[in-house]
């Protein structure tokens, strides 16, 4: 940390007041319905991938399910989330992986997870943090990357660096939590235009408070 950074724990134990019900946004009940999710997220809102997931995960039970669907009924299924071409090929691939190499069950190491096609650090820290509740990593996405830049802790725009920042200042334990923690805060109250500073319950500890007032 230093002088012109707000104190992490101290961020951390704030939001979790503030956001007790702080998780995950998708829906899904297991791994590999969260991988999907995940996947899918890219680009688009939770919203509108659970708009796609519920009858998706009806249709699609097991990684064999995915690996051997028409790919033109995949598109046409997860169309919504758009991208929908690219994401078809790579949840096929995925499955396909899944299915020749890990018995179709979603593997629980790093290494393992981004090696799947399709499926980048990101997607395997939200797989490993919250489908196995393993903190491996902290999930670096466009609200983590905003608010913990506001907040000073980091200095970078990229996300492999500021994920390296954070580890750094955030305790180990809450590597999974504080992910939807700052995605909560981002956007709730700490958004991309007009952040809602005078409301912010960290407003006293935030280096960019001073900057967005109205
Ligand atoms: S004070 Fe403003 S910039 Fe800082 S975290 Fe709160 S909303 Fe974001």
């Amino acid at each position: 940390m230093n002088s012109s950074s707000a104190p992490a724990t101290e961020v951390i134990g704030r939001l979790k007041a503030e956001y007790p019900d702080a998780r995950t946004e998708l829906n899904w009940t297991n791994p590999l319905e969260l991988l999907v999710a995940t996947m899918l997220s890219a680009q688009t809102t939770d919203v509108r991938v659970n708009g796609v997931t519920e009858s998706l995960f009806a249709k699609y039970r097991t990684a064999e399910d995915y690996a051997g669907a028409p790919p033109g009924e995949l598109e046409e299924d997860i169309r919504p989330t758009g991208f929908y071409r690219n994401k078809a090929r790579s949840l096929r691939g995925m499955a396909r992986a899944l299915v020749d190499e890990h018995e179709g069950e979603v593997p629980r190491t790093m290494q393992e997870l981004v090696a799947l096609p399709g499926v980048g650090r990101k997607t395997a820290n939200v797989v490993l943090g919250n489908a196995f509740g393993m903190d491996e990593g902290i999930v670096v996405d466009t609200h983590v990357r905003r608010v913990s830049g506001r907040l000073g802790l980091t200095q970078s725009e990229d996300p492999a660096k500021i994920e390296q920042d954070l580890m750094k200042v955030v305790p180990e334990e809450d590597w999974t939590i504080f992910s939807h923690l700052l995605i909560f805060h981002g956007r709730r109250t700490c958004r991309a235009r007009k952040p809602d500073c005078p409301s912010c319950i960290i407003n006293d500890i935030c280096p960019s408070a001073h900057k967005y007032k109205t």
